[in-house]
């Protein structure tokens, strides 16, 4: 029993079937990517997990509680913190104002709205969000705008704020879209460190495979909204499967 396990999970937008009889299972403390050609269906997944959208059909299951019908900040309660494919940080504040914000809401309970107005006044979470900054290297940059950083540290910022939150399970859907190679592999190294440092299980929606084959060691490759292969990396690669459905080969 993997620490998310999905099942049969189906959702359609209008005529467009954007999920078929999905199943994943994810196993506790391993980087678990999932890989596929552009529309296959990988955000609406990642979606489905954190409670955006609600699946048709099927269950999502995580550490043996169902995430359906609960609101993404209770889901994230239960110990999944995500990063989308864009950037989600607050350009007008600074980097230690941005880190502030999940330390105030691991002690509030929820990643809202009222947790960024009370970074502005409460101060006595610096502490924790100062030791999440030095975690991440960054505690030199804290004073900077967040929108002057590069889109390397922006990434890194954002990681650090969801595993300030120390979930269980880290999201990441295609944490390098549109980054230059050093940045890419910047935050591979960074998506190592926390790997080999932490107790937390990765699933990384990922378009890069050098990205995927520097860190997964499982990947499950879908395609038109179906999973098509469950392997290890060294299996994927020639998969006439694969090659056929991603590598337009
Ligand atoms: P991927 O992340 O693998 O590139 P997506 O999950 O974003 O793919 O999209 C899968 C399919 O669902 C695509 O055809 C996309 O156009 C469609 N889609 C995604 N989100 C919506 C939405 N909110 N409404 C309608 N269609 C959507
Ligand atoms: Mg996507």
């Amino acid at each position: 029993m993997g620490i998310l396990e999905v099942k049969g999970v189906n959702k359609r937008f209008g005529g467009l079937q954007a999920l078929g009889d999905v199943n994943l299972s994810v196993q506790e403390q391993t980087v678990h990517a999932i890989i596929g050609p552009n529309g296959a269906g990988k955000s609406t997944l990642l979606n489905c997990l954190v409670g955006k959208l609600i699946p048709d059909t099927g269950s999502v299951m995580f550490d043996g509680q169902s995430v359906l019908g609960r609101t993404p900040y209770e889901i994230n309660q239960m110990g999944i913190s995500r990063v989308f494919q864009t950037p989600e940080i607050f350009g007008d504040l600074t980097v230690m104002e941005n880190m502030m914000i999940p330390c105030f809401a691991k002690r509030d309970g929820s990643f809202s709205m009222t947790a960024i107005a009370a970074v502005r006044n409460q101060k006595d979470i610096i502490e924790h969000a100062m030791h999440a900054l030095e975690d991440m290297n960054m505690a030199d940059k804290r004073h900077m705008h967040s929108a002057s950083l590069s889109r390397g540290d922006k990434r890194r910022l954002e990681i650090g704020m969801c595993l300030a939150q120390e979930p269980r399970l880290l999201l990441l859907d295609e944490p390098t879209a549109g980054m230059a190679r050093a940045d890419t592999n910047n935050t591979i190294d960074l998506l190592k460190q926390i790997r080999d440092t932490r107790d937390i299980t990765i699933a990384i929606i990922e378009h890069d495979m050098h990205v995927v084959f520097s860190l997964a060691e499982r990947i499950t490759v879908l395609a038109q909204g179906t999973p098509l292969v469950e392997e290890t990396p060294e299996n994927i690669k020639g998969h006439p499967k694969v090659r056929e459905a991603y590598l337009g080969e």
